[in-house]
Parts: C-alpha cells; sequence; structure tokens
C-alpha cells in the first residue's frame, strides 16, 4: 500500500459533536472513497440532531499552526473547506491555501445549519467573496448561500445559472448550486464549468429528515474524487450518486435531523 493508493485530502471546516456534519462527515465521506483525510479544525461545535447549542472558533494562530504540521509531512491532493465562522478566520484560511499546493480546493461556502444557527457570521460574507472564491476550483452554495454571495434572488434553474455566471465572475473557476431549496417536484443542481458549460444533475427529492451533513457529504466527495485524479465533472456526478446512497438508506441517530448512512 502506498501514497497512490490512498491519496490525501485535507478538510478546513467545524466539529460537530454529534458527529454527523462537518469534520466528522468529511472524515467518514474520505474513508468511504479510500482516501485519507488530515483536517485543520477552525471550529468545535456543541450541536445534536436538533440544532447548534455552541460554536467556538480556534485561536487564529493555532489554526495556521495546524496547516504548518499538516504541510511540512503530507501529501495533500485536493482541500475542501466547510464552516469557518468569522471574518478573520476566513481571512487566515485563505492566506495559508495560498501559502501551499495542496491542489485543487472545494470551498463549501457553509453559512446557516438545517436548525437555522449560523454558522458564519454577516461580516464574514466580504471575506469569503474577496478572499476564498478565487482560490476555488469549485464552489458549492446551496441557494441561501448563492442568494447572500451574489445578492440575486433565486427562484428558478435559470435563476440559479445566472447566480453561476456571477459566482464565476467573483473568481470561482466552477460553480456547483445545489438546487435542494427550490420548490419543484425534482431536485436539480446546476454546474458551471470553467469553460462555459453547463451540467445539471437531477434527482427525485428525498422525503427523509435524516438529511444533517449532506452537504459537506457533496463537497468532500467531490475532494475524494479529485484526490483519486477522476475529472471534475466526472467527481461530482461520482460524489452525487454517493450522497444519493448515503440518503437513501437510513440509520437511526439522535431524535431531530439524523446523520447520513455512510455504511453503503
Ligand atoms: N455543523 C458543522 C460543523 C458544519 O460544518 C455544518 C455544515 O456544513 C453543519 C453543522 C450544518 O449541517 P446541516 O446544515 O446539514 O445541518
Amino acid at each position: 500500500m502506498n501514497e497512490q493508493q490512498f491519496p490525501q485530502i485535507l478538510t478546513v471546516a467545524g466539529i460537530d459533536s454529534s458527529g454527523g456534519a462537518g469534520i466528522n462527515a468529511d472524515v467518514a465521506t474520505a474513508f468511504a472513497h479510500h482516501v485519507y483525510p488530515a483536517t485543520v479544525v477552525v471550529a468545535v461545535t456543541a450541536q445534536n440532531t436538533y440544532g447548534v447549542q455552541g460554536v467556538e472558533l480556534m485561536p487564529l494562530a493555532f489554526v495556521s499552526q495546524q496547516f504548518a504540521s499538516i504541510a511540512d509531512d503530507l501529501a495533500i491532493k485536493a482541500v475542501k473547506t466547510g464552516m469557518l465562522g468569522d471574518a478573520s478566520h476566513v481571512r487566515l484560511v485563505a492566506q495559508e491555501l495560498r501559502k501551499y499546493n495542496f491542489g485543487p480546493i472545494v470551498v463549501d461556502p457553509v453559512m446557516v445549519a438545517k436548525g437555522g444557527a449560523k454558522l458564519l457570521a454577516d461580516d464574514a460574507i466580504e471575506a469569503v467573496r474577496d478572499q476564498l472564491l478565487p482560490l476555488a476550483t469549485l464552489v458549492t452554495p446551496n441557494i441561501p448561500e448563492a442568494e447572500v454571495l451574489t445578492q440575486m434572488q433565486i427562484n428558478s434553474v435559470a435563476d440559479m445559472q445566472q447566480a453561476a455566471y456571477k459566482l464565476q465572475k467573483q473568481g470561482a473557476q466552477n460553480v456547483l448550486i445545489k438546487g435542494g431549496h427550490l420548490l419543484q417536484a425534482e431536485l436539480t443542481d446546476v454546474v458551471l464549468m470553467a469553460d462555459g458549460t453547463f451540467l445539471t444533475l437531477t434527482d427525485r427529492k428525498f422525503t427523509t429528515k435524516r438529511t444533517h451533513g449532506t452537504g459537506d457529504t457533496f463537497a468532500a466527495a467531490i475532494a475524494s474524487q479529485l484526490a483519486l485524479g477522476k475529472s471534475l465533472p466526472v467527481a461530482i456526478q461520482l460524489a452525487k450518486a454517493y450522497l444519493v446512497a448515503t440518503i437513501s438508506t437510513e440509520i437511526i441517530v439522535g431524535h431531530g435531523h439524523g446523520p447520513l448512512n455512510h455504511w453503503i
């Protein structure tokens, strides 16, 4: 066994004490893909399947130190960023990512948890737009996040395409807008590729409340597939298939919005 067989990715995000979202979802997803996950912990949350009860952000210097430790030793092939907390942490993470060559960067611009808790301060939006999007090989907002980043109202697939163009203008090379929040029978995700072409992923909507960590899982699966050498369109499609599989078969954890099943 060698580095090639189990390529290494880095997830830069927050820990979910209940295990379903954030870094916990990223680690489960990476292992399911036979990819090795390193982690830079930016935030620790006290949370369960009912919601987020508390958030602590790591000291900035300690976030930097985690990056340095990883860069000194591991051979990271792709990065995923998730919950980053506030503007100073977003700026620092962008600065650290510029320092090292860790390969393609999947930016999941996490803002609000499903239960409504804020995972990114309002004053951090500008930092995400100005510092992080220009580093993104792929940015993966859901519709509310895309609306905040583009200042657009998104009510249709055509709106999603317009928003994707805007996010590309803001610096992201490729854009994936997740359509779960759109009020229509089918779930449509819109992907704008760097060359200006669109890829559309459609699926039925799942009627489960066990969707805690879906965004994290999707982005981490894409980063894992990129580390395995897949092209971006293939990585996105395989990641979507993985996500659908983890939602399709339920595991029972907690009493609220439960986690996905990574034992598929
Ligand atoms: N907690 C952490 C640490 C996260 O990173 C995220 C999502 O990215 C969440 C909670 C929210 O997950 P969900 O919106 O699926 O509840």
